[in-house]
């Protein structure tokens, strides 16, 4: 008997952005990576940009049956997925060839400087200005405490950004979705190495600090997700990114806690190439690189005044480019 080989799909999240408030975008986004076959979606903890995100969800869902989970990102202190970039236009020299413009997936950057609702806070601009003009500040959706976010929003899912070093506030994190009357499918945690202390910081004071998240969490009884970001918010996505989320994966993957394991930070298109067949992780998440492919057509159809779903032409072709992005984390 020929056996046949199956190759199983792979969880795939798409990252919307903890800080991304383009509405109109997020809810194409959310349309095309929805009818490309998505399993959650990630948005910031923020009623309307939840509602465009399941306005966009609704549309795919309604066509092509596939019904992602929705996942809230919450912080438990100063993150940099919370941020967003800003510099004064008036600084800046008349002959500059504006790389910041350039390198920016969203197109937030102009003559007048960052438009804010556009900037999610990817970081790329930042070191691109040779005047070291441009610079991040802090930048949280979240108006409301935890508690009623989640009672407004009933997220089916939360991703919880810490630190290795703050347990404390974690715990205090874990609590508050303890004793919320949310049903919760999942937990997500995502802590990377601190970029600004990376030098002291090792894999296994990542790996420890998890095992600890996990002795908090256990009791919660909820899956769990590890996020591993091998580069958060680095705001580079050329190909080599993900070596480095590669590297940790299997530097420590199979000495996590119990729960799905899930790749981010640098993610793209070639991630998968980099991975041992023989050993993949449960899933991955794709934002700066999910997002940037898709801008361009989104761009086209905003200025029309129109959603990019409602050009029926230009969405197939945003639909099958995103099948081809997630091609291989799906089964043929
Ligand atoms: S490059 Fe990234 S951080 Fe800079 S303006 Fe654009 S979205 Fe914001
Ligand atoms: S690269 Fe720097 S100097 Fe040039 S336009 Fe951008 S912010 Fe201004």
């Amino acid at each position: 008997m020929i056996k046949t080989k199956y190759k199983k799909d792979k969880w795939i999240k798409l990252i919307c952005g903890a800080s991304n408030e383009d509405i109109v975008a997020i809810e194409d986004l959310c349309a095309i990576y929805t009818a490309a076959g998505v399993d959650y979606i990630d948005v910031a903890a923020e009623e309307s940009i939840v509602n465009a995100a399941k306005k966009g969800i609704g549309w795919a869902k309604a066509i092509f049956k596939n019904s992602p989970g929705l996942m809230i990102s919450i912080s438990d202190g100063k993150d940099i997925h919370f941020r967003k970039a800003k510099f004064d236009p008036i600084k800046c020299p008349p002959n500059c060839p504006r790389p910041c413009e350039k390198v920016c997936p969203t197109f937030a950057i102009d003559n007048f400087g960052i438009k804010e609702s556009k900037c999610y806070g990817c970081g790329r601009c930042i070191n691109s200005c040779p005047l070291n003009l441009i610079s991040e500040y802090e930048y949280n959706l979240s108006k409301d405490d935890l508690a009623s976010t989640l009672q407004k929003i009933k997220p089916d899912a939360v991703e919880i950004h810490t630190e290795i070093n703050r347990i404390d506030a974690f715990a205090k994190v874990a609590d508050i979705l303890k004793n919320s009357e949310t049903k919760l499918e999942k937990i997500s945690i995502s802590c990377g190495l601190n970029q600004s202390v990376k030098k002291t910081q090792e894999p296994e004071d990542l790996l420890k600090a998890l095992w600890e998240r996990y002795e908090i969490l256990n009791e919660l009884n909820i899956p769990l997700i590890w996020q591993l970001d091998g580069r958060p918010m680095s705001g580079d996505i050329a190909p080599n990114t993900s070596r480095d989320t590669v590297k940790l994966f299997e530097r420590i993957g199979s000495y996590l806690p119990p729960g799905l394991i899930q790749l981010a930070g640098g993610t793209n298109d070639k991630t998968y190439e980099f991975l041992k067949s023989s050993n993949l992780p449960d899933g991955i998440a794709f934002g700066s690189s999910a997002r940037k492919i898709m801008q361009p057509l989104i761009e086209i159809a905003h200025k029309n005044n129109k959603r990019l779903y409602e050009d029926h032409e230009r969405m197939d072709f945003a639909i099958k480019k995103a099948q081809k992005f997630l091609k291989p984390w799906k089964s043929s």
